[in-house]
């Protein structure tokens, strides 16, 4: 089984990287992919360079067995639409179950991006939600994808969808990036090499 954890990464912090290594773990995952997008077409650009965000990714993840970059929206350049990801992965990829995961906040706009029901047919999506949540109102479409089987990720290729609890750590890149500006310290938010390259690049100053 193959993760793919996408995002802008702009940037990656503790949030991202505490959940990518449990849901590896919790999958046994043979590596799970962390993909930047090169242009979300649901958000604003991104502050650091896509080169830039892909470096501090490439940083944090380094000693990290199991996790790997892989540059593929950003070559493509342009918006970068799961759906194209998915399938050139699954072209790559043909015989392993594919899965897509997601926090809870994205998955909530999931309807909203391009071709979604199409992402059903590369891929699994697994929504990392917050311990004791409740699953949000699903459509029919979704509702036929649901499983509480986890084992069937692993019969199937694709197509399921399954919701799994993750320590979720309150933070998200959106505050690292006003803190930054502000002259606060990110310290104890992400990993002190990502830090280190925003102070040389002069990265999230107002
Ligand atoms: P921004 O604040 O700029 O919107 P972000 O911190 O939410 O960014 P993204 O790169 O947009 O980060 O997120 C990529 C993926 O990581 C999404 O699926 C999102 O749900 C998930 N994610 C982001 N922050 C956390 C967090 N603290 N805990 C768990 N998952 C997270």
């Amino acid at each position: 089984m193959i993760g793919i954890y996408g995002g802008t990464f702009d940037p990656v912090h503790y949030g991202h990287l505490r959940t990518a290594l449990e849901v590896k773990e919790l999958f046994g995952l043979t590596e799970l992919r962390l993909i930047p997008c090169y242009q979300s077409p649901l958000k604003n650009s991104s502050q650091a360079t896509p080169a830039q965000r892909l470096e501090m990714l490439q940083l944090a993840i380094a000693k990290e067995a199991g996790l790997v970059c892989d540059s593929r929206e950003l070559d493509r350049a342009g918006r970068s639409y799961m759906v194209e990801t998915l399938a050139s992965l699954r072209a790559e990829l043909p015989d392993f179950a594919l899965v897509l995961f997601m926090g809870s906040d994205a998955f909530a706009q999931i309807e909203s991006w391009y071709q979604w029901q199409r992402l059903f047919d590369y891929a699994h999506i697994v929504v990392m939600t917050r311990p004791n949540s409740k699953t949000p109102p699903l459509s029919e479409f979704l509702k036929n994808c649901l499983t509480n089987n986890k084992s069937e990720l692993k019969t199937e290729n694709n197509g399921k969808l399954f919701f799994q609890t993750v320590t979720q750590l309150d933070i998200s890149a959106t505050a690292i990036r006003a803190l930054q500006a502000k002259g606060h310290s990110i310290r104890f938010l992400l990993p002190d090499n990502v830090i280190d390259y925003i102070e040389r690049y002069k990265l999230y100053q107002s």
